[in-house]
């Protein structure tokens, strides 16, 4: 069967290019005469694949020398814990914005260690929206700053950084790494899921400032202390190691086609072209807010659930599949990650606005 243009919020579409890679040294990596899958973690070929995929990350994202990138598992629903547990190091509280289910999960997390305060929540508003922020919500009695850099749910992201009053700030990136350019030493602390933006799932990328690393609390179990990790180069115990593997395939992709930058320049065509679209259609609406629109997750809706299950309905069978709204939210979502070629974009628009034309 011919491949379809998948718009899945996650596992979601990975680059062509990779997957032929891989297929091409499934069986056999390099001169190891076995696959990766079958290989030992501590083997110097599978030792140069982790480098390379920390490497070329290091590269692309322009890690500074003072953080550590880590490959972890447990997604990024292990790190709501992980996070609090390593830094909630002095006053065992921290800030939370409060901008979706994701958000709630990490605050609920967060809770059983220490104090969850939330400044603020688009919650009123189906989160549909990101809070305006000022810096004198973040008091300093705090150990940190958590947000939500993109919500997958909702298709919002923040466009500018809350001002944190030198608090770490620590962003839930599973939605959008390696989509736009970020400074990384804005944060101290930065999380992704790799099912969207990095590869299969299995892995969990963290990047942590080194000061950090160390200051666990004494309850912490030793899977679950950054220290443990950064101290054996993420092979404390066996790493997803396929999955690493890939992700640094896509690591090597980006890095091919221009680096995060000219991804970024893409994902914004990508974006606007679903978006002015959208704000010219009588059918279709947009949910979130404009200022706060995610160039990775778009979300809309007709107003008529049958019409909305008509849609997603017809869409799949013109190849256009898995554009159904998150559960919470109905209506419907188109995910367009970096591994979505513009004209995958291109042939959904001319799709809704031939449905648009039949059912309007
Ligand atoms: N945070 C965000 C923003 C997400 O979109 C998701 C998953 N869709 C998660 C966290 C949870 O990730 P995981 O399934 O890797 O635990």
């Amino acid at each position: 069967m011919d491949r379809v243009y998948n718009f899945a919020a996650g596992p979601a579409c990975l680059p062509l290019e990779v997957l032929l890679k891989a297929q091409k040294e499934l069986t056999s990596y390099g001169s190891s005469g076995m696959s990766v899958m079958e290989m030992s973690h501590r083997s110097k070929d599978f030792q140069e694949i982790i480098d390379n995929a920390e490497a070329v990350l290091q590269k692309i994202m322009h890690v500074p020398e003072d953080y550590r990138i880590l490959f972890l598992q447990g997604g990024a629903s292990t790190q709501f814990a992980m996070i609090p547990l390593n830094l909630m190091k002095e006053h065992k509280k921290a800030h939370f914005v409060n901008t979706g289910a994701w958000s709630k999960k990490a605050i609920a997390e967060a809770k059983r260690y220490g104090e969850a305060n939330v400044v603020a929540s688009s919650e009123d508003k189906t989160f549909s929206y990101i809070p305006d922020l000022s810096a004198d919500m973040f008091t300093p009695d705090a150990d940190y700053v958590h947000i939500t850099g993109n919500n997958t749910i909702y298709g919002t992201r923040y466009t500018k950084l809350p001002e944190t009053n030198g608090l770490p700030l620590v962003s839930d990136m599973s939605s959008y790494i390696l989509s736009e350019p970020v400074n990384v030493s804005d944060y101290g602390l930065i999380y992704a899921g790799a099912q969207k933006n990095i590869g299969p799932a299995g892995v969990t990328v963290v990047i942590i400032r080194n000061d950090l690393i160390g200051s666990a609390m004494d309850i912490t179990p030793a899977m679950l202390n950054y220290k443990t990790h950064t101290e054996k180069g993420s092979m404390f115990n066996t790493p997803p190691t396929f999955a690493i593997y890939v992700a640094g395939l896509v690591f090597e992709w980006i890095d091919k086609n221009g680096g995060i930058p000219a991804i970024h320049k893409v994902n914004e065509e990508k974006a606007k072209l679903l978006y002015d679209y959208l704000d010219g259609s009588k059918l279709f609406k947009p949910t979130a807010a404009k200022k706060d629109r995610s160039l990775m997750n778009v979300t809309f809706v007709t107003g008529d659930p049958d019409m909305d299950a008509k849609f997603v309905s017809e869409a799949a069978k013109q190849g256009l599949v898995t554009l159904k709204g998150h559960r919470s939210v109905g209506g419907m979502r188109a995910s367009i990650y970096n591994a979505m070629p513009l004209e995958g974009v291109k042939k959904l628009v001319a799709f809704m606005k031939q449905f648009e034309r039949e059912n309007a």
